[in-house]
């Protein structure tokens, strides 16, 4: 059942992700959320789950309109709660536990496992019950990501190490969360371990929730927002970015694939330290 590929545009040589079959899915908006409790059934086989007593937390299970093969939604929550920025601090450590397992199930020699969150509809997100997405593609697609993140000239390392940007907005445990210092869209962070460190174990879980909720929490809570794990299963510093939909793409991002960043990093630090310190008191 391979009904997607990257195809190679002929005309730039560039990738994209062909799968007509994703078409159909707004013909078929379901009465009911099928990401709620009680509508299991209406969702394909489960793949992973997390529970408290008889009842699910979080759930995993095969996407009905694939964009690669494998291709898996993860739901954090059982409740209809639209926005990762709405969950439970219980909710977020489960949902996030189980996508770092299922990453980690899905990988295999060659393979990259790109986890990510459409938050919002000016985010990619077609349903509107919360969820995160699992797709799977040449690891040359995802080694793009962490290509200056090499040992000793670790570019990460080196930003964590230094305080002189004023880029750092919290540190929790051993995470950093901090202003991407060339964010695609402004606004945009990272969080990212202090020490270089190559994956995110998922007995890490919760003190990622934590960075995590710290990080949503620091971004303007009015904008859509994406978020994606970079971790390409070599030496490489793994961060998780969180990118606010603060712009539509243009001409000049579509064409070129060059962002333009209205921001200073330094200001959006700023402001995440003064949206931390808001929420605190
Ligand atoms: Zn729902
Ligand atoms: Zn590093």
């Amino acid at each position: 059942m391979r009904r997607m590929s990257i195809q190679i545009d002929p005309i730039t040589g560039a990738p994209r992700l062909v799968a007509p079959g994703r078409a159909a899915r707004h013909e078929a908006e379901p009465a009911a959320c099928p990401f709620c409790a009680g509508n299991e059934a209406a969702t394909p086989h489960e793949t992973g789950r997390r529970s408290v007593g008889d009842d699910w937390t979080a759930r995993s299970f095969p996407n009905l309109y694939p964009l690669t093969d494998p291709h898996e939604v993860l739901v954090p929550t059982p409740r209809h709660v639209t926005s990762w920025r709405d969950l439970t601090p219980e909710e977020l450590a489960s949902g996030i536990s189980l996508l770092l397992e299922r990453r980690a199930a899905l990988e295999a020699e060659g393979r990259y496992v790109h986890a990510f969150v459409n938050d919002g509809t000016a985010a990619g997100a077609s349903l509107a019950h919360a969820h995160a997405q699992l797709v799977v593609v040449d690891h040359e697609y995802g080694a793009r990501l962490t290509r200056l993140l090499h040992g000793a000239g670790c570019a990460l390392c080196t930003l964590t190490s230094s305080h002189e940007a004023g880029l750092e907005i919290e540190r929790l445990g051993g995470l950093v969360v901090l202003a991407h210092p060339s964010p695609r869209l402004a606004g945009g962070l990272i969080i990212t371990p202090a020490r270089h460190e190559a994956e995110p174990a998922v007995e890490g879980a919760r003190s990622l929730a934590h960075a995590v909720s710290a990080a949503l929490r620091a971004t303007d809570p009015l904008t859509d927002v994406n978020l994606w794990l970079a971790a390409d299963g070599t030496d490489t510093h793994w961060y998780l970015e969180v990118q606010p939909r603060s712009a539509n793409l243009a001409g000049v991002e579509l064409a070129l694939g060059i962002h333009v960043c209205a921001a200073d990093p330094a200001a959006t630090a700023a402001e995440g330290r003064a949206r931390l310190a808001a929420h605190a008191s």
